[in-house]
C-alpha cells in the first residue's frame, strides 16, 4: 500500500518537483538569511498599517540573539516566548534560534497553572512576554528556573503617534488594565534590548537532524501538557513539503494572512515559516474578529488564507460577508479540525476562492495530508498523503486495514518528531519503528484519498453502536439554523453513553430541540440520533479555533458526579 501512495503523490506534482524534492540538513534560520541575502528590501511583515522589510527583521533578530546571549542563553537552552502575533513574536523566534536556543511556544492566555507546568517542564530560562500578561509570569517565576523576563507591548510596534494612544492608555488604566513593571537586571524592556543590541553575526553549530529547534506543547485539555519535540530538520522538510505543495507559487509573489497564532504549530509552520521560505509578506493579526478580518482582506488583498473551520464560519456568518471583495485570495487553507462539507461549498460559493482541507497534529510539524488546490480536491476528506509521507490505517492488532475499513491513521515521514520532552513511555506508546500513531480513526478510499472519522478517545459507545461525533455533527451543520455543532458521549445508565448535542444557532434564527430531532431523524440511524440538546451562545474554543470538545465532556461528567 505505501508504494502506491508514492506513487499517487508523485503524480500530483510536476516531475521537476516531484523528483528533486528533498529536505536540506539546514537550521531553520537559513530560510531568512537567505531571503535577506536575496531580498533585503522586500517587505517581510505588514502589521497594523506598519511595514518590516527582510533586512529589517534580521537585523533586528540578530541584536536581540546577541543581547539573548549575553543574558546567558546558550545552545540547547529553552527561551519561553509568549507573544500573540506581532512583529515582536517573529523576531523574538528568530533570534532565539540564531543563539542555537530552542523556542517554546507559549499561548498568552495560559492560566497560571498551566504556565507554570510549561515553564518548569521545559525549564525556560527566559521568557519574551506581553506586557499584559507580565504579571502572570512573575507569580509562576519562582516556582521555575526563569533567570530573565523580557516585556514587550502591541503598542512597541504600531506606527501610531503617541497622542492617539493616549485616549487607549487612559481607558486600559481605568479598568485597571495598565501593568506596573518593575525593569532591573532581570526584567528587561524588549525595545531597549534591540536598541543596545549589535546586530553580529553568531557562530553557533547545528546539527539539524539532531538538534531541537522547538518544543511545543500539547495535549492539555486534559492532563498535563507533553513538550513535542520537533528539530530544525522537522520545521524544514514540513515547510519544504508545504513548498512543493504550493508549487504554482512563485518566490516572492504570495501575500498570506497571518491570523493562526504562531504559538501553534499550524501557523508556525503554514504562516511563518513558509512564509519566509517563500520570501512572501506576512499580513499579522493579533485576534480573529470576523469584521477585521474582512477589513484587512479588502485592503491588504492576501492571496492565501490559512485558516481553522470556526474562522470559516465565523466569516460566513457575518452578515455583510457578501459586501466585501475578497477576490485576491487565491486559495484558503483549513486544518486543525474538521471541515464541516456544507461550510465548505457556502465558502467557496461567496468567496469564488478555493478552501482546500488539510490534516496533521503537533507530533508532525504539523502537515501530512492535504487535498490539492489546484488538482483533485475531495469534500470531507483530507487529501493524499504529503510528498514522502508514509500513511496507514492500522486494525487493532497491527495489521493493516482493507480499503474503506476504519482503522488508526499512522503516519511516517521527515516531519515526524524526535519524541515528547523527557517523556520516553509516552514516546514509545506513538512513535513505533519511525511510524506514529496518530490517535484519530479514519480510512482510506480507493483511489488512495483519507478520511478522518474521529479522535480514537471521541468515539461514543452507546449500547454496544461504535459512534463518531463528526457524522452526526456533519448533518446538524447541514440544518439551515445551526451554526456551530458538537457531540459528545454523556455517561448514561442503560446505553453506557449517550450522544448529546451543544448547538449554537444562527443569529436570527430560531429551532426547538423537537425539531433538530425530528431533522436528525430522518438523516441519521436512529441509535446515532442525539438524545439530549443543550443551546449555547457560543461554545469553549482553544485560540486556534479548534471547538474544546473535551471541556464539555468533563463538564458532563462532573454534572454526572454531583447528581
Ligand atoms: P494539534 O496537535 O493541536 O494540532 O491537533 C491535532 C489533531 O487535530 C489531530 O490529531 C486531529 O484529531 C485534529 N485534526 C487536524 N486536522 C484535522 C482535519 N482536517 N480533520 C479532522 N481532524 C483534524
Amino acid at each position: 500500500m505505501t508504494q502506491a501512495l508514492e506513487k499517487k503523490w508523485l503524480e500530483h506534482y510536476p516531475d521537476e518537483i516531484a523528483k528533486t524534492l528533498f529536505y536540506d540538513e539546514k537550521p531553520l534560520f537559513y530560510y531568512l538569511e537567505e531571503a535577506v541575502r536575496q531580498h533585503p528590501e522586500k517587505k517581510a511583515i505588514h502589521f497594523l498599517g506598519k511595514e518590516m522589510t527582510y533586512g529589517e527583521l534580521y537585523e533586528s533578530a540578530l541584536k536581540l540573539a546577541n543581547e539573548l546571549q549575553k543574558l546567558g542563553l546558550q545552545k540547547g537552552d529553552r527561551a519561553a516566548v509568549m507573544l500573540p502575533n506581532c512583529p515582536q513574536s517573529v523576531i523574538s523566534y528568530y533570534a532565539i534560534l540564531l543563539v542555537g536556543g530552542v523556542v517554546v511556544q507559549t499561548n498568552p492566555l495560559y492560566t497560571e497553572r498551566e504556565l507554570e507546568h510549561q515553564l518548569a517542564d521545559a525549564g525556560a530560562k527566559i521568557i519574551i512576554c506581553l506586557d499584559l500578561v507580565y504579571p502572570r509570569v512573575m507569580k509562576v517565576k519562582d516556582k521555575t528556573k526563569l533567570e530573565h523576563v523580557i516585556v514587550t507591548g502591541v503598542k512597541d510596534y504600531l506606527p501610531f503617534p503617541k497622542n492617539f494612544l493616549y485616549p487607549i492608555v487612559q481607558k486600559k488604566q481605568q479598568k485597571g488594565l495598565i501593568v506596573n513593571i518593575h525593569y532591573n537586571d532581570s526584567t528587561h524592556r524588549f525595545v531597549s534590548l534591540l536598541k543596545k543590541g549589535v546586530a553580529q553575526d553568531i557562530e553557533v553549530s547545528i546539527n539539524p537532524k539532531e538538534d531541537i529547534a522547538l518544543l511545543q506543547y500539547t495535549g492539555g485539555t486534559t492532563g498535563l501538557a507533553k513538550g513535542v519535540m520537533l528539530t530544525h530538520y522537522n520545521l524544514v522538510a514540513n515547510t519544504q513539503q508545504c513548498r512543493a505543495w504550493l508549487y504554482k507559487s512563485k518566490t516572492g509573489e504570495e501575500r498570506i494572512l497571518a491570523i493562526l497564532p504562531f504559538f501553534h504549530v499550524y501557523g508556525m509552520t503554514v504562516v511563518m515559516n513558509l512564509s519566509i521560505m517563500m520570501m512572501s509578506e506576512m499580513i499579522l493579526m493579533p485576534q480573529f474578529k470576523p469584521e477585521d478580518v474582512l477589513k484587512v482582506i479588502q485592503k491588504q488583498k492576501p492571496t492565501l488564507f490559512p485558516g481553522a473551520p470556526t474562522m470559516y464560519i465565523g466569516l460566513l456568518n457575518h452578515p455583510d460577508i457578501e459586501k466585501y471583495d475578497l477576490s485576491s485570495i487565491n486559495a484558503c487553507i483549513s486544518g486543525s479540525a474538521p471541515l464541516p462539507v456544507e461550510v465548505q461549498q457556502k465558502f467557496e460559493e461567496i468567496t469564488k476562492g478555493r478552501l482546500v482541507e488539510g490534516y496533521g497534529l503537533t507530533e508532525a510539524s504539523p502537515v501530512t495530508h492535504a487535498n490539492f488546490i489546484w488538482g483533485e480536491r475531495v469534500k470531507g476528506s483530507i487529501g493524499v498523503p504529503w510528498p514522502d509521507t508514509n500513511s496507514a490505517i492500522l486494525r487493532p492488532d497491527g495489521s493493516t486495514a482493507e480499503i474503506n475499513e476504519i482503522g488508526e491513521l499512522a503516519v511516517k515521514g521527515p516531519q515526524v518528531m524526535k519524541g515528547y520532552w523527557n517523556r520516553p513511555e509516552e514516546t514509545d506508546e506513538v512513535l513505533k519503528d519511525g511510524w506514529l500513531y496518530t490517535g484519530d480513526m479514519g480510512y482510506m478510499d480507493e483511489n488512495g484519498y483519507f478520511y478522518i472519522v474521529d479522535r480514537k478517545k471521541d468515539m461514543i459507545i452507546a449500547g454496544g453502536y461504535n459512534i463518531y461525533p463528526r457524522e452526526v455533527e456533519e448533518v446538524l451543520y447541514e440544518n439551515e439554523c445551526v451554526q456551530e455543532a458538537v457531540v459528545v458521549g454523556v455517561p448514561d445508565k442503560y446505553r453506557g453513553e449517550t450522544v448529546k448535542a451543544f448547538i449554537v444557532l444562527k443569529e436570527g434564527k430560531q429551532c426547538t430541540e423537537e425539531e433538530l430531532d425530528k431533522y436528525c431523524r430522518k438523516h441519521l440511524a436512529a441509535y446515532k440520533v442525539p438524545r439530549l440538546y443543550e443551546f449555547r451562545k457560543e461554545l469553549p474554543k482553544t485560540a486556534i479555533g479548534k471547538i474544546l470538545r473535551r471541556n464539555l465532556v468533563e463538564e458532563e461528567k462532573k454534572k454526572e458526579s454531583q447528581n
